[in-house]
């Protein structure tokens, strides 16, 4: 039998071997929310969660894939029907409790897997607070941020149900795709220092949004949800985009599985 990636697959004898064999937990973080008319509310999580499972296959014996948490914080699209918001409060310490139980039963190195661009800052505080207080190291990260190199694939803009969303969803789940209603939508006002989204052979989404902080009530900024181009969307970029992540975030874990984790000293 192939080994077990899924934590709620698992038995708790099973779980105590994964603690033995040093595995990562990926806690995948994602949101309920509009993605424009063309795309299902789960494409956050949705996506989150392939890739933490397709980079755990690659390493199997290196990490496991926690149950998703499907909801985000995202009040700023309730504007649009669909979004269901969890206070960023509520989020940050519903997430700690999932990784203060996996330092309690032995893990070492855990990693939030965030697919929602506004869990970005809570997920980086939960993931300080469960290292400062567990014994164990919790790092976050936003998928999109990770592999820059996917942005030279577009050919359409991408902030939300753009062209990376749209094309990794006609990749992994057509059915929920509807493309008779993907419209370009890149309509708000641009600036030099709140750089926000990115554009075809544009700057890395770390870069985006990363020099001066400043997010919107959606429904000022898109008038469909959208804030990018799905239109140019295609399954084969879809596929190559996803490949690329999944392959960053397995590299990603190998290392971070074996970080040192130092002893604390008390220097008064
Ligand atoms: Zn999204």
């Amino acid at each position: 039998m192939s080994k077990k990636i899924l934590y709620d697959e698992m038995s708790w004898l099973e779980v105590k071997e994964a603690v033995k064999e040093e595995r990562v937990p990926l806690i995948p973080v994602g949101s309920t929310e509009q993605h424009g008319p063309h795309l299902p509310t789960k494409t956050d999580i949705f996506l989150a969660y392939e890739i933490c499972k397709a980079a755990t296959n690659k390493i199997p014996d290196k990490s496991l894939v926690m149950p998703p948490v499907n909801y985000g914080y995202n009040e700023h699209h309730l504007d649009f029907p669909a979004t269901i918001h969890i206070s960023y409060e509520t989020l940050i310490k519903f997430v700690i409790d999932i990784g203060k139980s996996l330092a309690h039963h032995g893990f070492k190195r855990i990693v939030i897997v965030n697919g929602h661009g506004s869990n970005t800052a809570p997920m980086e505080l939960a993931a300080r607070r469960i290292t400062l207080e567990t014994s164990a190291i919790c790092a976050s990260l936003t998928y999109l941020s990770i592999a820059p190199e996917v942005f030279q694939l577009l050919e359409g803009e991408e902030a939300h149900g753009g062209d990376v969303e749209t094309s990794m969803m006609l990749y992994l789940s057509p059915q929920s795709v509807n493309m008779s209603k993907a419209v370009r939508d890149w309509d708000f006002p641009k600036s030099k220092f709140i750089t926000f989204g990115v554009e075809p052979k544009g700057k890395s989404f770390a870069v985006a949004g990363g020099n001066v902080q400043f997010v919107d009530w959606w429904s000022r900024v898109s008038k469909t949800g959208i804030i990018g181009d799905p239109t140019k969307a295609n399954k084969e970029r879809g596929k190559r985009m996803f490949e690329i992540f999944v392959d960053k975030l397995a590299e990603f874990i190998e290392e971070f599985r074996k970080r040192e984790i130092r002893p604390r000293k008390d220097y008064h």
